[in-house]
């Protein structure tokens, strides 16, 4: 399986291993200003067609390492219900798909679309879950707690993703309130996201450090159910990166040092006799991700560092071997086998 972002055609990520997303439509409701997919949205020349849709189903039918597939686009809540309800039959029929998700701002800019029939029908292709996208406690309308009702009735849990807006909703107070609105409408805040890097929407975004100001007025100072994680999508295909204040001071080999959200310092004191679970129990669990280990990787031992690129070049010392070079299997300290963990 590859290791990044994959395109075996449009309208498709596969960027991590075992989840994609499926872009349907390039339409939405109405479209946002700061939108990270703002080349293709409301386009009409790029609407997608339906061999590209064939080609995604194929390449999931042979992709048994794919668990969970985010529908998004544009807004799949508009499409028609029919072509909707393809969709998700489609997607239900391959064995492998666990959980499929959809990304939606209807339930906020349409709410009248979300009628019990089209709940009634997306109910069916359980379990299915859906984020919405609220930015701003204005937005949570009598309408949207409505809609989010039929939905949560539906056994459709629902989460909120919002993009952190200069002038809008940079404010820990502003924040505050929105989280506390959602959870209210049985809406969990998912990810706070730093908004992207979008051309003529530069006005709309805040230094990382006003995400972090905004976490530290959260954690601890309203329900856990309340608080989303903070992500800054990273720039050159890089990921979801969550980013929060350090809870954690410092620590030796037998205490932690902990700070809480009040600035409380304390010890935790740590076990002496811990013994970490057999790891051979656990072996048919761990699933193959090549070249996808990453730091999780390191603390298995199925690597011993991780290398920028270009660095086997930068240290090629004409022909002879950097002492590093081909020596990435942990070995033991003292044991020459070097076997690995796994
Ligand atoms: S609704 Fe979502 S996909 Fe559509 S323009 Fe807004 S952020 Fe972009």
């Amino acid at each position: 399986m590859p290791k990044t972002a994959t395109l075996p055609c449009r309208g498709w990520v596969h960027r991590y291993p075992d989840r994609v997303l499926m872009l349907v439509t390039t339409q939405c409701a109405s479209y946002c200003r700061y939108c990270t997919r703002s080349r293709i949205v409301g386009d009409p020349g790029q609407t997608f067609k339906r061999e590209e849709f064939e080609m995604q189903i194929e390449y999931l039918k042979r992709t048994p390492q794919v668990r969970d597939v985010l529908l998004s686009g544009g807004d799949p809540l508009v499409l028609a219900p029919k072509i909707l309800e393809e969709l998700l039959s489609r997607l239900r029929e391959i064995p492998h798909i666990e959980i499929i998700r959809i990304g939606s701002r209807v339930p906020v800019f349409m709410p009248m679309r979300v009628t019990q029939e089209l709940v009634d029908m997306l109910a069916k292709y359980h379990p299915l879950w859906m984020n919405i996208h609220v930015n701003h406690s204005n937005e949570i309308t009598k309408e949207l707690a409505e809609a989010c009702d039929r939905l949560t009735r539906a056994g459709i849990p629902l989460g909120n993703q919002s993009v952190l807006l200069a002038g809008v909703n940079d404010n820990v107070h502003i924040q505050r309130q929105l989280v506390q609105d959602l959870v209210r409408i049985r809406v969990r805040p998912y990810y706070l996201y730093q908004c992207d890097l979008v051309e003529g929407a530069g006005h709309f975004r805040t230094p990382v450090a006003k995400g972090i100001e905004i976490m530290e007025g959260l954690r601890g100072h309203t329900s856990g159910y309340a608080v989303p994680q903070f992500i800054v999508d990273a720039p050159g295909g890089g990921g979801k990166i969550p980013l929060m204040p350090n809870y954690l001071l410092s620590m030796s080999d037998h205490k932690v040092i902990l700070r809480n959200y009040e600035g409380y310092i304390t010890t935790y004191e740590e076990p002496t006799d811990y013994i970490p679970s057999d790891a051979a129990k656990f072996k048919g669990l761990k699933r193959p991700e090549p070249g996808q280990t990453g730091l999780t990787g390191l603390l298995d031992g199925d690597q011993m560092f991780i290398k920028p690129e270009g660095f086997d070049e930068l240290h090629n010392r004409g022909g002879i071997q950097h002492r590093l070079k081909d020596e990435n299997k942990w070995k033991p300290l003292g044991i020459g086998s070097g076997e690995s963990s796994d």
